[in-house]
């Protein structure tokens, strides 16, 4: 695996006056560029052929340097790296980014400096190790079944792989999964979760490393909640086949966002969760959660918040706060992007003298 200290030696080679923004032109690409942009960073877009001429399109946006692929894997081409780390660039890894190349590609083969620890890529991306840590942080999750046979409540399917709630479906019980599993012929490759009524928020966290800790619980660094969004999913329009259940609305494929604020009183309930995420990543892998993380949870009134996944980078439900949100107003009096927080943060750790550790 690409270590610390790899990384710290291609940092001394690079010309700190000179850094540049990089990342692939898609999901919240624009985003990036933008937020660059407000601090005066030169922006880098790996782009195709054919997304090129859109991401030029948007005069206060495009990247400024364009390194065009064939396809988003020729990333990891000696050459492609190479021009990377000659143009100074540092990453910013979005969705897309980590989808098109793969954690375990950029974890052993990706030797150019990223925003944030890539450690937390091994624990993000493993359902597995990912509930490790949500129940280590002892925050609420849904129940897993290991096997149908257990199951005794409503429960949603969800397939290794599959994106962004693709192919999802519901179960009312064990008689009916063991006839919708058969029907689809599947046997493996799916875990089985407990299905959470209620209310879904998509909250937006930063940590900064540079600034000094604001809630009980963490010690490392400032926690700040930059947005919340909502998730547009086909499911979510179902009441329009009404009175008939039509079964193509049964689809949690994630189309698009919204945005939206939380009754005051439960951010503190939010906050908390966020603390312990972030305090138990510490332990899990060192220096632990920097940076944007997303945390997906449902709110029931009767259960409060359930964490169902955590996305520990910028998720594209920040796409919504271009110049801010009612939540990022109470820490800037200026638009504040998380696009603009990643490359205001690198700012700061050029002034301080710290890029090593909030890069890797
Ligand atoms: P995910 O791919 O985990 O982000 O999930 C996609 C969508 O599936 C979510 O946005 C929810 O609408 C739905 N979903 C996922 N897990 C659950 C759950 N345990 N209970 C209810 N809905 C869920």
């Amino acid at each position: 695996m690409i270590s610390r200290e790899d990384i710290s030696a291609i940092l001394s080679r690079y010309d700190e006056n000179n850094l540049k923004i990089a990342t692939v032109c898609s999901h919240s690409a624009l985003q990036i560029f933008h937020g660059a942009r407000m601090e005066s960073f030169t922006t880098i877009g790996i782009a195709t052929a054919r997304s090129r001429p859109y991401y030029e399109s948007f005069p206060l946006a495009r990247p400024d340097i364009f390194i065009e692929v064939g396809s988003y894997d020729e990333i990891l081409r000696r050459d492609v790296q190479e021009k990377l780390r000659c143009e100074n660039a540092i990453i910013i890894p979005h969705g897309s980014f980590v989808e098109y190349i793969g954690a375990e590609n950029i974890l052993e083969h990706f030797l150019v400096p990223m925003f944030g620890n890539r450690l937390t890529l091994l624990w993000e991306g493993d359902r597995r190790r990912q509930r490790e840590w949500l129940e280590k942080a002892g925050i609420p999750t849904p129940r897993i079944y290991s096997s149908p046979s257990e199951v005794d409540r409503r429960v949603i399917v969800k397939f290794h792989g599959a994106k962004g709630g693709s192919r999802y479906f519901t179960a009312s019980d064990r008689f009916d999964l063991g006839s919708k599993l058969q029907k689809l012929g599947y046997t493996e490759g799916y875990v089985i979760e407990e299905y959470i009524v209620g209310v879904r928020y998509y909250p937006h966290f930063f940590l900064s490393l540079l600034e000094k800790p604001n809630v009980s619980g963490v010690d490392y660094g400032r926690l700040e909640l930059l947005g919340i969004d909502r998730r547009l999913e086909v499911i979510d329009e179902m009441h329009r086949g009404w009175p008939d259940v039509i079964e193509e609305y049964m689809d949690f494929t994630v189309t698009g966002n919204q945005p939206v604020v939380l009754r005051e009183k439960l951010l503190v309930d939010l906050l908390e969760i966020a603390a312990r995420l972030a305090s138990t990543s510490r332990k899990l892998f060192y220096p632990g959660l920097i940076g944007p993380f997303c945390i997906e949870t449902i709110y029931n009134p009767k259960r409060g918040f359930t964490v169902f996944e955590v996305s520990a980078r910028i998720v594209a439900g920040t796409n919504l706060y271009i110049y801010g949100s009612p939540y990022s107003a109470f820490y800037y009096d200026e638009p504040m992007s998380t696009g603009r927080r990643m490359a205001r943060e690198i700012r700061e750790a050029i002034r301080k003298n710290r890029l090593e550790s909030i890069l890797y």
